[in-house]
């Protein structure tokens, strides 16, 4: 694998390699991607493959704008009042396929939908205006484990599975995108992101909520939804407001409770978008040998917070199947 920094020439060589089927993991606002032509079966198998994902569960494709998302999926208003709020931006929605569209079958799981996005990462758009082409793009890390929200995380989880990586430095938003049905009359929300339910309702008005399900029923209609899609390989307790000494604290806010083995605070001013932002790396630090347990501090259930929490409440539910060491 090789580890660039994005340039003109790199970005370049980035889609000449799209181009050809191969793999790229890129950086988005949310998390880092594992990139391949969303029209390309071949291509959008082997993002499977080097993910270990059990099952063909559907992929994000990354386009530039409403424009280009218009050739794929069959567009509505509710669509073009989000993407003119959202886009671009961490806001995914899932829109019914458009005659003719050229997004692969297995990119979307054999669904007649396809979840479209277009990202605000400048290298992302780069990438996408170059390799001129829909990128297919999930998280860049083996499937089950904590998404990675900076180059080193990518190495670190994919390895040789990956023959470039494109290093844009930390995710800014660090949270993956919100994922939002549009296809039906009432938006429906599959998986809480980057984009608030707030400010989604303050754009469409109210929207029904589904990514709440009990974990252990696998018919589910967003795979997002698996209890135990971002699990650390320590065990995590939640609602931590004391903290024992063979614990790693991950804390919030400026009062954390003394004595654990290892501290990281999301935030110490207590703000949403630096703990979204810090979420990710801060559990994989603490994720590692000698700490029993991750102890996490109450975070609020507002704004970011939903997903925060909801990126949390699967850590803690993690049944083993994906746990990894
Ligand atoms: P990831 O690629 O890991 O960010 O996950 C993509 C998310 O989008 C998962 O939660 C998928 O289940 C969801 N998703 C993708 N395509 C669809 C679709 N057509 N219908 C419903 N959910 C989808
Ligand atoms: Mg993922």
């Amino acid at each position: 694998m090789r580890v660039v920094a994005p340039t003109a020439e790199t970005i370049a060589e980035a889609a000449a390699l799209l181009r050809q089927g191969q793999l790229v993991a890129f950086p988005t606002e949310t998390v880092y991607g594992l990139g391949a032509d969303a029209t390309n079966e071949r291509a959008v198998a082997a993002i499977f493959e080097a993910k270990g994902r059990p099952h063909f569960n559907p992929l994000i494709s990354h386009v530039l704008d409403a424009a280009a998302a218009r050739r794929f999926v069959e567009w509505n208003d509710t669509a073009e009042k989000l993407a003119a709020r959202f886009w671009p931006g961490p806001l995914t929605m899932v829109l019914p396929r458009c005659k003719g569209s050229a997004i692969s079958l297995l990119a979307t799981a054999g669904l007649d939908t396809v979840a479209i996005r277009a990202p605000s990462h400048p290298v992302a758009q780069a990438l996408i205006r170059a390799a001129g082409l829909p990128i297919a793009g999930p998280s860049a890390n083996r499937s089950g484990a904590v998404s990675p929200t900076r180059a080193e995380h990518v190495i670190e989880s994919l390895g040789d599975r990956v023959p470039l990586v494109l290093d844009g430095g930390p995710c800014l938003v660090g949270v993956e995108s919100t994922v939002l049905d549009v296809s039906g009359p009432k938006p429906v929300l599959l998986r809480p992101g980057g984009a608030t339910r707030e400010a989604i309702e303050a754009a469409v008005g109210p929207i029904g909520i589904s990514h709440a399900l009990p974990s252990g029923d696998a018919a589910r209609s967003s795979p997002g939804q698996l209890a135990s899609h971002y699990a650390p390989a320590r065990p995590v307790r939640l609602n931590a407001t004391d903290v024992g000494a063979d614990e790693g604290l991950l804390a919030f806010g400026p009062n954390p409770p003394a004595g654990a083995m290892l501290t990281y605070n999301l935030s110490p001013s207590g703000n949403l978008a630096e703990a979204a932002a810090n979420l990710f790396a801060q559990m994989r630090a603490l994720d590692r040998p000698g700490i029993a347990r991750i102890a996490v501090m109450p975070i609020p259930e507002t704004g970011l917070g939903l997903a925060i929490n909801d990126r949390l409440r699967r850590a803690a539910a993690d049944d083993g199947l994906h746990r990894r060491g």
